[in-house]
């Protein structure tokens, strides 16, 4: 039953928004819950290591054989939305566009700045991700998940999260997310919510290099400092090796210019750090997540 969902030997590259990536001993995308928590207990069984992927939109993975099972979620997108409690429950394959979208139509406030994220909410909880202050952690009740080693599913509170920047506490445990609540403030003015959230993608896709591979900001910005500023200082911009380039448009983004390795962005990524610490004595901490890499998080 389990065998007719997955393939063997997939190509990645076509996963993630920055275009590579290895191959995957085995590859499934679930088309709903019961399908998604039958794999996870298959690898289990099996021991198979099990890697969960949303869009991609933040991951660099190595061009190498990855061995075990890698897991898909952006299938698993249904999308509830009770306009008049504001109770919101989604998949955890639901993108974050859609649901800001929904929410602006259905005149719930409280999303409009998820627009330009082009990740899963699975992804955006487990990456805590966001802009400014903001993040899905202000407008979380909980979220279901399963217990990869005990298979045990449940549903944890927000109070028993921890948040904080670009972290959520799914980073250091051993869950894997299904689907979440979330609650909006209802009512909204609608014309108004919808505007908002054109305005807020317009103004992504001004000022960062969105319609090109990358997979968003590659560090996480230091204390009093922006990450894209210190690159921009010392003269980065434009810099390249091999297929990946720093953006000229945001410091912040390297970008697949042609063809470009998962070594090529590796090798990228720690010129980077090597030349920023070097000038201005500060150690950029990546943001993105590194599949098939020895990197030390
Ligand atoms: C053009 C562009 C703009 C961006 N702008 C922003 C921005 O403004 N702010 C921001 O914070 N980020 C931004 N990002 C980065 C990225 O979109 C976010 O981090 C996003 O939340 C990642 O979601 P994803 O579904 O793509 O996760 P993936 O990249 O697929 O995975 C990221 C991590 O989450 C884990 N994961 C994914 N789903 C689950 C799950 N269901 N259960 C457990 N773990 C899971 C993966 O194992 C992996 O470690 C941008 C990226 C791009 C390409």
């Amino acid at each position: 039953m389990i065998k007719k969902i997955f393939f063997e030997n997939c190509n990645l590259s076509s996963y993630t928004t920055i275009k590579v990536g290895g191959i995957a001993e085995y590859f499934a995308e679930p088309r709903n819950i019961y399908e998604f928590i039958n794999l996870i207990e298959w690898s289990n069984f099996n021991q198979h290591k099990c890697q969960i992927i949303g869009a991609g939109s933040n991951l660099l993975i190595n061009n190498i054989f990855i061995k075990g099972l890698v897991i898909c979620t952006k299938k698993l997108k249904s999308l509830k939305i009770d306009p008049y409690s504001g109770i919101v429950e989604a998949e955890a394959g639901v993108m974050l566009p859609t649901l800001s979208n929904y929410l602006a139509k259905n005149a719930l406030q409280g999303g409009e700045w998820a627009v330009g994220i082009p990740g899963t909410i699975g992804g955006a909880i487990y990456m805590n991700a966001g802009t400014g202050d903001l993040s899905l952690a202000k407008n979380l009740i909980s979220v279901k998940v399963i217990n990869n080693k005990t298979l045990k599913k449940l549903e944890i509170k927000k109070k028993d999260i921890n948040f904080k920047y670009r972290f959520s506490s799914f980073q250091s445990n051993e869950f894997t997310i299904i689907s979440a609540k979330l609650h909006f403030e209802p009512n909204g003015n609608l014309k108004k919510l919808i505007q908002t959230t054109k305005n807020n993608l317009k103004f992504k896709t001004e000022t960062q290099p969105y319609h090109l591979p990358s997979f968003g900001s590659v560090f996480k910005n230091p204390e009093n400092n922006y990450a894209a500023q210190l690159i921009d200082d010392i003269g980065l911009k434009g810099f390249k090796i091999g297929g990946a380039e720093i953006s000229r448009m945001h410091a912040n983004f390297i970008i697949n210019k042609s063809s470009a390795s998962s070594k090529d962005i590796y090798k990228l990524i720690t010129v980077i750090q090597q030349k920023v610490l070097q000038n201005k004595g500060i150690y950029l901490q990546p943001e993105v997540r590194m599949i098939g890499f020895d990197y030390p998080y």
